[in-house]
């Protein structure tokens, strides 16, 4: 038997995270699935649960401005049914899992789990979100792009829980996110592209004002070629092709995918640069044909 807090507030699950070394469970989706312990599957010890996937201090979701606060144990269907969440941020949580799984899985639990192949994690890299981590004592506030340190791997120390996620909203005209995975549904990722761009009506073309480029699954954590995305930053659309060489170049470097069970490094490198290169011959020329 494994020993279960259930806390009704935030401050008595912190109060607890201090005392005692616990293993925070929100849906349980990927803990259920790792820790065969608690089946009794392997007869070893395991730390405490804690409980958090009810408490209200981790819920809600609002937009002020374009300034959006999704608390940490909103489920992934809260935020796909939300009015307020914009379409492109739906996409990646939609394509996640099945129905009765997004209706459980938080996305706190796919940051903190941190796998390279989590599917909320290029979009949220993309979107330069910062996590809010409470502790008894203090709150800090993190990138998530310095919160997760490889992959499996984060910043959380043991006293602490992620408790929101903040993300200023950009402009968006065009955006994309392709999950290449082994057949549509229930699969994880081989590896997983996100772009978005805002473009702007500049004499008889676009302007490119904002973009932004996110892959996972084909580094230890999610790369962002930030090279790449200003030299892409204040380009007109018809100038990318001028400029595709170089930001695929630019990308094809930051890559160094693995050979698993999923997949392997060459099928890996090569659909990354692929999907990127239609990002920006059909999506960013698109916008400026329109
Ligand atoms: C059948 C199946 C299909 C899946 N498909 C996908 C998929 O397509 N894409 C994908 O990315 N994932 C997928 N997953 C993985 C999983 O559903 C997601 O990662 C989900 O978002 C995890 O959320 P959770 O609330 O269930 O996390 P939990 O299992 O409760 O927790 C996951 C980890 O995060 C920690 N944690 C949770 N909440 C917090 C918090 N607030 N503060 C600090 N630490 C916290 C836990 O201690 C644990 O280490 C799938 C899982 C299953 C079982």
């Amino acid at each position: 038997m494994v020993k279960t807090y259930r806390p009704l507030t935030l401050r008595e699950a912190l109060e607890i995270r201090n005392q005692t070394r616990t293993v925070l469970l929100a849906g349980g989706s990927d803990l259920m699935v790792r820790q065969r312990v608690w089946s009794g599957a392997v007869p070893e010890f395991s730390d405490p649960v804690l409980l958090i996937g009810h408490l209200k201090e981790l819920q809600g979701i609002s937009l002020t401005g374009n300034l959006l606060q999704i608390g940490a144990a909103c489920t992934l269907a809260q935020i796909i049914n939300d009015p307020g969440v914009p379409a492109y941020l739906k996409l990646p949580l939609s394509q996640m899992a099945s129905p009765a799984i997004r209706n459980f899985a938080s996305i706190g639990g796919n940051i903190c789990n941190s796998s390279p192949a989590g599917d909320t994690l290029p979009l949220l890299y993309a979107l330069d979100a910062w996590l809010t981590i409470q502790s008894k004592e203090a709150a800090r506030s993190v990138a998530i792009a310095d919160f997760i340190t490889g992959p499996g791997q984060n910043s959380l120390q043991s006293d602490e829980i992620l408790s929101q996620i903040t993300v200023t909203l950009p402009g968006c005209s065009r955006y994309s996110y392709r999950k290449v995975g082994a057949r549509q549904a229930m699969c994880i990722s081989k590896l997983s592209f996100f772009g978005l761009a805002d473009t702007l009506a500049d004499e008889n073309d676009r302007l490119i004002h904002d973009i932004r480029i996110a892959f996972g699954a084909v580094a230890p954590t999610v790369i962002r070629s930030p090279e790449a995305e200003a030299l892409l930053k204040g380009s007109r659309c018809s100038q990318v092709s001028q400029l595709r060489e170089n930001v695929l170049a630019s990308y094809a470097r930051l890559l160094s995918p693995l050979d698993d069970l999923r997949s392997t490094k060459k099928y890996r490198r090569t659909v990354a640069l692929s999907l990127l290169d239609n990002f920006l011959t059909k999506d960013l020329q698109r916008s400026c044909i329109e």
